[in-house]
């Protein structure tokens, strides 16, 4: 009988000390549960953009300018009033110095200076090409050479200092490499006459990039 009764007893402890090992078994099974929620969050998360362009003018971080004399990107009717049977359209965004000053122009995007060079029609100009596929031509602002600061084959930060306006105003062009913007004289300003996609709204690449950033931050 009292074989029975401690083979009984050995049996029961036994069976208890499996109940209590398995229960940090069911722990495990919650706490791998858990990652999965995290994975959910992160997903959520918000991805901070990085802003890559910005205004040529610190003026324009500092207010908003209206840009009243200065020629806006497309369809205005500044040319219009001059020409009424040609085209209107504007290849670009021009900073009149009545609203920005004879003062520093900065590198809207990064790249390398593809050429510093004159031409009737675009004045002094810097060609900058960046490696996303986007040019940039700053043209008409420069009335000496000694009002750029940037030379051939140099590569150029966002913000870093291009030159200064000296003239009326600068007239900002914005194109990608894929494009078919070049002339036939090797100047960049092919179809700066027609509204086909070549000649892209540079206020609204600089502001919408601005704004993705803000938006990301907040
Ligand atoms: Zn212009």
């Amino acid at each position: 009988m009292k074989k029975i009764e401690s083979k009984l007893l050995l049996w029961i402890a036994l069976i208890a000390i499996l109940i209590f090992a398995s229960v940090p078994l069911w722990h495990i099974n919650l706490n791998t549960a858990r990652p999965q929620t995290h994975v959910v969050k992160k997903k959520h998360k918000k991805v901070v953009h990085k802003v890559t362009w910005g205004y040529p003018f610190k003026k324009l971080y500092e207010k908003k300018i209206k840009f009243k004399s200065g020629q806006k990107f497309g369809e205005t009717d500044v040319i219009r009033r001059y020409y009424p049977t040609k085209s209107y359209f504007h290849d670009g965004y021009d900073f009149g110095f009545s609203e920005v000053g004879h003062s520093t122009v900065y590198a809207v995007h990064a790249g390398t200076v593809h050429k510093v060079k004159y031409t009737p029609g675009l004045g002094l100009y810097v060609w900058v090409i960046s490696k996303d596929g986007y040019v940039e031509i700053y043209q008409e602002g420069f009335l000496s050479i000694t009002d750029i600061y940037v030379k051939k084959g140099q590569k150029i930060k966002l913000g870093q200092k291009i030159g200064r306006l000296t003239g009326s105003h600068i007239h900002l062009g914005i194109t990608k490499t894929d494009k078919d913007y070049i002339d036939k004289h090797g100047v960049p300003c092919h179809y700066y006459w027609k509204d086909n996609g070549t000649w892209l709204n540079p206020m609204k690449i600089i502001e919408d990039d601005i704004a993705k950033g803000k938006a990301s931050k907040s």
